[in-house]
C-alpha cells in the first residue's frame, strides 16, 4: 500500500485566480507566470485549465516553452531571463517566444543571428532590485538599437519590483522606470502579483501574475490570500500512522526539540521534508487533523512529523491530516518555517502522488 500523502491540484481554483489576475487590470495582457514548474503545480495542466482565456504564459526555462509548443499552445511565451547564447536565442526564433533582455551580449544576439522570425522583446531595466537589468538612463540608446535589429519585432519596456509587497512599496522604483520611459512611448510591462494586488498605476500594459494564479498571498503580512478572494491552488494531505502518549519530561523526535510540560498525546503524520514540507518548521505550526487545526511538535523528519493529539481525543491512526491547502493557508505554515508559500510550493517533491481536480 502506498504511503498515504497526497497532493491535490485544483485547476478551478488556479483558473478562478487567474481570471481574478485579469480582472484587476482588463486592459492590460496578463502572461500567467508558470517558470518552475507552474510554481511545483504542473507545467501543461496549469497551462491548459487557462489556455481559452490566457494572454500569455512567461517561464525562464526553454524547455518549458519547447513543451509547451509541444503540447500545442499557440499562445505568447515569454522567457523571462532571455537567452544566454546563440542556440537559445535562435531557438527563440523558431519557437517564436519572446525574450527578455537584461545584458548587452544578449542584444548583440539579436543584431546578429539568423533567426528564423523577429521576436518581440523586453527591455529589462534595473530601478532597484539590483537583479537583472540595465540602467535606466540606457533605456533610450538601447531601445533605439533593438527597434533597429533584424530579429526584433517590437520593443516592451520592463521592470521588476523588489518590495512591492511590504510597506515601503513601489513608489521609488516606478519614479525612476518612469522618468526613462516617459519620453519613449514603449509599451510597459511591470507588475507582479503584490503590484497588481496593491498598486493600480502599476497595471500598465502588460502584467505578470505568478503567486497569486496559485493561490498564495504575495503579501502574507498584510493581507491573507482569502482576503484576497484567492482560492488554494495545490492541497497537501496525509494520514496519522501511528499516535504515541508521552508523559511530562519526555522529549519528541531528533534532538529532543519538543519536550511535554504535561502527559501529551502525540500523533505521527506520514509527511516529511522529503515530501516538500519544510524542516524549518518549528514545533506550533499549524496542521489539521480531521478537520481540527492543531500544531506541530518537535522536528520534521525525512518521511514524517508529529503533532499534538492531546485535545483531540477522537483522533487516531487513519486520522486525516491536512498539510496545507483548503482550510490551512500555505502560507501560514511558511510563516512558521520562516519561508514563503513560493518555497513550499516549488518544494513539493516528485515521489508524492498528485491527482488533479
Ligand atoms: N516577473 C518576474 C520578472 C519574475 O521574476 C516573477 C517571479 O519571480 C514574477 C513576475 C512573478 O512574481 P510573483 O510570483 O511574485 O507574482
Amino acid at each position: 500500500m502506498p504511503r498515504p500523502i497526497r497532493a491535490t491540484i485544483d485547476l478551478p481554483a488556479f483558473r478562478h485566480n487567474y481570471l481574478r489576475a485579469k480582472a484587476l487590470a482588463p486592459a492590460a495582457k496578463a502572461w500567467a507566470v508558470v517558470k518552475a514548474n507552474a510554481y511545483g503545480h504542473g507545467l501543461v495542466r496549469c497551462a491548459q485549465a487557462i489556455a481559452d482565456v490566457a494572454d500569455g504564459y512567461a517561464m525562464l526555462d526553454f524547455a518549458e516553452a519547447v513543451a509547451l509548443r509541444e503540447a500545442g499552445f499557440k499562445q505568447p511565451l515569454l522567457m523571462l531571463e532571455g537567452a544566454f547564447d546563440s542556440a537559445d536565442t535562435r531557438m527563440a526564433g523558431a519557437l517564436g517566444v519572446s525574450l527578455a533582455v537584461h545584458e548587452a551580449e544578449q542584444i548583440r544576439m539579436l543584431e546578429t543571428e539568423p533567426l528564423e522570425r523577429p521576436v518581440d522583446v523586453f527591455l529589462k531595466l534595473n530601478t532597484g532590485m539590483n537583479r537583472l537589468g540595465f540602467a535606466p538612463e540606457q533605456a533610450g540608446a538601447l531601445s533605439a538599437r533593438l527597434k533597429a535589429a533584424r530579429n526584433v519585432a517590437s520593443v516592451t519596456l520592463m521592470t521588476h519590483f523588489a518590495r512591492a509587497d511590504d510597506e515601503t512599496g513601489i513608489a521609488g522604483q516606478l519614479a525612476r522606470f518612469d522618468a526613462a520611459a516617459a519620453s519613449l512611448g514603449l509599451p510597459h510591462s511591470i507588475a507582479n502579483s503584490a503590484a497588481l494586488l496593491r498598486f493600480p498605476e502599476a497595471a500598465r500594459d502588460g502584467v505578470r501574475p505568478g503567486i497569486m494564479l496559485y493561490g498564495g498571498s504575495p503579501m502574507p503580512d498584510l493581507k491573507s490570500a482569502a482576503s484576497l478572494d484567492l482560492r488554494p491552488a495545490m492541497h497537501l494531505e496525509s494520514r496519522l500512522i501511528a499516535v504515541q502518549q508521552i508523559e511530562a519530561g519526555e522529549a519528541v523526535g531528533y534532538g529532543a526539540r519538543f519536550v511535554a510540560e504535561k502527559p501529551t498525546r502525540v500523533g505521527i503524520v506520514a509527511c516529511g521534508y522529503a515530501d516538500g514540507y519544510p524542516r524549518h518548521a518549528l514545533t506550533g505550526t499549524p496542521i489539521l487533523v480531521d478537520g481540527q487545526r492543531t500544531r506541530t511538535l518537535g522536528r520534521v523528519s525525512m518521511d514524517m512529523l508529529a503533532c499534538d493529539l492531546t485535545d483531540l481525543p477522537n483522533a487516531a491512526v487513519g486520522s486525516e491530516v491536512v498539510l496545507w491547502g483548503r482550510g490551512l493557508p500555505a502560507d501560514e505554515v511558511a510563516s512558521a518555517a520562516g519561508t514563503i508559500s513560493y518555497e513550499l510550493f516549488c518544494a513539493l517533491a516528485n515521489r508524492v502522488p498528485v491527482s488533479v481536480i
